[in-house]
């Protein structure tokens, strides 16, 4: 038999499969498609994964090298095919594609944690209950353990290793080596979420149509888009179709953008569905995700709610798959492959012949023209939208409006809770010297280093580099040098001078609270307090369920728009929604629905005026006109290829020959090129980067292919590093 692997290595040049003889022993055991082998790969001894099987090889027999070492992990045959697909659809390797999907930890050798567990022989047994006597009689000690383990076989460590080593010694006990579960997280849970609630009429048709897309379409059906407000309910519709998926025997992937900072959702869903649910975020130990791995794999979970990597989650029989927050950029995987876990879902829901919804208050305009949308008016309180007001910040200096801060004043005096977001971290933007003009820039990027002054250092966003806050320029040895800008750090601090104080504190969340622990805590203590202030990045508009926010402030909602990008307008027109959407909610706020103040530059900015007006509408048949007249998603597929090397010169050269090679491949009109345009450089490399246009996403995405594979087989550009993004965000 031979087998046909893909070695897992990180070379781009290898991606193709390799023929190996398989050793009679492993026939015998049963490997397939998705086992895992150890081969002799290149001179060196590599893990592999078996993509097919063959009855003959096309090299000769003395040629083949013979495989005979087999690991324990095996993937399901499906996810094999998929990570083939993965590498196909963005421009990756299999081997490379089958590294982020493989089970986490399977090549690390992660198993189930061991323990050594002590039971009762027949002997101990007898002794326990006092029909046996022996000389020397036990201790106290020994007798009082075998009476523990009258009840049932416990771990060694709770009774002492030493002492039932001496009771098996004479019979009474054996100890073995057995798996134990790891504890499964603890969530909170009411014990009122348990039963499905009675559905709203909304929440009800919504429920019907996802029903009758279950029971009559057919496999591969088409997807939909529960387009929601905040607050309407959308996970409780999720859970009853779930349920109804569940009770029809098929399984059920549910993808969340960020587990760790929304556990309200997995709770309900475990408090719903208990033990058959599986959770796999990146926040766990590997031990805990391959547990959680196994579980689903053997189908003793047949719920998987997770973040990104989820969608690779071993289910088979899939019937539904859920994906909460569409319009979240976290679904996009920075990493080779870049992948799109919504495309990826669409993928394997056609695949499994599963129902997709898709569910947000501020879908992307390529979800709503590709999907069916179910519309959710209401919030299910009943409450209001909060009244969203314009503040024009033109010609102010101080980061906060007068009426910010009197609305922030307010809120204190009444005891209340806001939010205030600024998409920016830190103290200020840029230091200069106020003599020279010097300004402090990253030593590996081109992008000024942000202050951070708790911590006393300068810092760049980008690659981390940190250096101290100088206290004069080295230039021309003045000491008056000046901060621009304010982040959340320095607005924290304004706010905690203006208004903090025990019953009004101040908290703030960014990506400097690090690990998705302490963030989570601060979550928690916000949502804990009676009143006060939590300041932060985009991470506080996240999908909380905050029950008595009264007021929120979107510091600077120009941020987002000044990007250079085709997706600026829709990210500030869901930034302010989303913000909108954690305020007022529970009914009890002072003004009913709440109140959102948006700074601005400028007032007019269509997805501003949009956003206040709660008019998600418009605003998405505004985009979706706009990018079909500019050739954007989805009337397009685009393609980004960055160059990056030490020498700017040797990354243009790159860029150009990929251009041309792009070019012959799909000439224009099929394939458009734009660039190469030079981009600020990063971590020491210069960039130059070329997008790829086109109405042909297949001869698009070919073309990339092919180029780079052409430029890397040339081998005249060693020194350059390509990266390969398919539907860049
Ligand atoms: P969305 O995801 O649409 O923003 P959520 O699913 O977070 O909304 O729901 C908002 C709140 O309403 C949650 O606390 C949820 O438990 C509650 N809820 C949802 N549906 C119902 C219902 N039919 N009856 C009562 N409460 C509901
Ligand atoms: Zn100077
Ligand atoms: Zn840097």
């Amino acid at each position: 038999m031979i087998a046909r692997v893909v070695p897992l290595t990180k070379t781009r040049a290898i991606t193709g499969l390799y023929d190996y003889l398989l050793a009679p022993e492993l026939v015998d055991r049963g490997v397939g498609v998705g086992s895992l082998l150890r081969v002799r790969f290149a001179g060196r001894t590599l893990s592999a994964v078996i993509a097919e099987l063959a009855e003959r090889s096309e090299l000769p027999a003395q040629r083949l090298a013979v495989a005979s070492e087999l690991l324990d992990a095996r993937l399901p045959a499906e996810l094999v095919g998929l990570a083939v697909w993965l590498a196909d659809e963005y421009c990756s390797t299999p081997a490379r594609a089958l590294e982020v999907l493989l089970a986490p930890g399977a090549l690390r050798g992660v198993r189930e944690r061991r323990l050594l567990i002590a039971s009762l022989t027949a002997a101990g047994a007898e002794m326990a209950t006092g029909t046996l006597s022996l000389s020397p009689p036990l201790g106290p000690r020994q007798r009082e353990a075998l009476a523990v383990l009258a009840a049932g076989p416990r771990p060694t460590a709770e009774l002492g290793t030493p002492l039932l080593r001496r009771l098996e010694a004479r019979g009474l006990v054996s100890l073995e080596r057995a798996a134990v579960p790891r504890q499964l997280p603890r969530f909170e849970v009411s014990s009122t979420a348990s039963a499905p609630l009675p559905l709203t009429a909304e929440q009800q048709d919504a429920l019907s149509e996802i029903r009758h897309a279950l029971a009559h379409e057919p496999a591969g059906k088409a997807p939909l888009l529960l387009h929601g407000v905040t607050g309407s309910g959308k996970t409780e519709v999720y859970l009853q179709a779930a349920e109804a998926v569940l009770r029809a025997g098929r399984n059920v992937l549910v993808l969340v953008p960020e587990i760790a900072l929304t556990p309200q959702a997995l709770a309900r869903f475990t408090a719903r569905f208990g033990e058959i649910v599986a959770v796999m975020h990146s926040g766990m130990s590997d031990g805990r995700r391959y547990e959680e791995w196994s579980r689903l794999a053997s189908g003793a979970a047949r719920i998987c709610v997770g973040a990104r990597s989820a969608v690779f989650a071993p289910l088979s029989d899939i019937g539904l798959i859920v994906v909460d927050e569409e319009h979240e950029s976290s679904y996009k995987h920075e990493g080779d492959p870049r992948y799109d876990a919504r495309t990826v879902a669409a993928h394997r829901a056609l695949e499994h012949g599963a129902l997709l919804v898709y569910g947000s208050a501020t879908p992307r305009p390529e979800t709503v023209f590709g999907a069916r949308r179910l519309l959710l008016t209401n919030r299910v309180d009943g409450g209001l939208m909060p009244a969203v007001e314009i503040l024009d910040m033109r010609g102010l200096h101080n980061p906060l409006h007068p009426q910010a801060r009197l609305a922030l004043a307010d809120c204190r005096r009444e005891g209340g809770k806001a939010i205030v977001l600024l998409n920016r971290r830190g103290w200020s933007n840029f230091l200069s010297c106020g003599s020279c003009g010097r300004t402090w820039m990253c030593p590996h990027c081109e992008v000024a280093l942000v202050l951070h002054r708790a911590g006393g250092y300068m810092a760049c966003h980008h690659c981390g580099h940190r250096e101290r806050v100088p206290d004069r320029c080295p230039d021309c040895g003045s000491v008056s040098l000046s901060r621009h800008g304010a982040g959340t750090e320095r607005l924290e601090h304004e706010l905690e001078q203006a208004l903090g104080d025990e019953h009004f504190p101040i908290m703030r969340l960014d990506a400097d609270a690090a690990g998705i622990d302490a963030r989570a805590r601060i979550l928690e203590r916000f949502q804990a307090a009676a009143s006060g202030v939590l300041v932060g990045t985009q991470m506080v508009a996240k999908g909380h369920d905050f029950r008595d926010v009264g007021l929120g402030v979107v510091v600077d909602a120009d941020q987002t728009l000044r990007f250079p990008d085709f997706r600026a307008e829709e990210r500030t027109f869901a930034l302010i929604t989303q913000l909108a959407g954690r305020t007022g909610r529970g009914g009890q706020v002072p003004s009913a629905g709440g109140r959102v103040l948006v700074q601005t530059q400028d007032p007019t900015a269509r997805a501003i005026r949009l956003a206040a007006g709660h008019d998600s509408e418009t605003f998405v048949r505004g985009e979706l006109r706009r990018r079909k007249a500019l050739g954007y998603p989805p009337f397009a597929t685009l393609v980004r290829i960055v160059c990056a090397a030490a020498d700017a010169e040797d990354a243009r050269l790159a860029a150009d020959a990929l251009a041309q090679h792009v070019a012959t491949l799909a000439p224009p009109p099929t394939v458009a090129v734009l660039g190469p345009a030079p981009l600020f450089a990063l971590r020491g490399r210069a960039r130059c980067q070329l997008v790829l246009k086109s109405a042909d996403r297949g001869a698009v995405v070919a073309a990339s292919r092919a180029a780079v594979d052409a430029l890397g087989a040339s081998g005249r550009h060693r020194r350059v590093r390509l990266s390969v993004d398919v539907d860049p965000q």
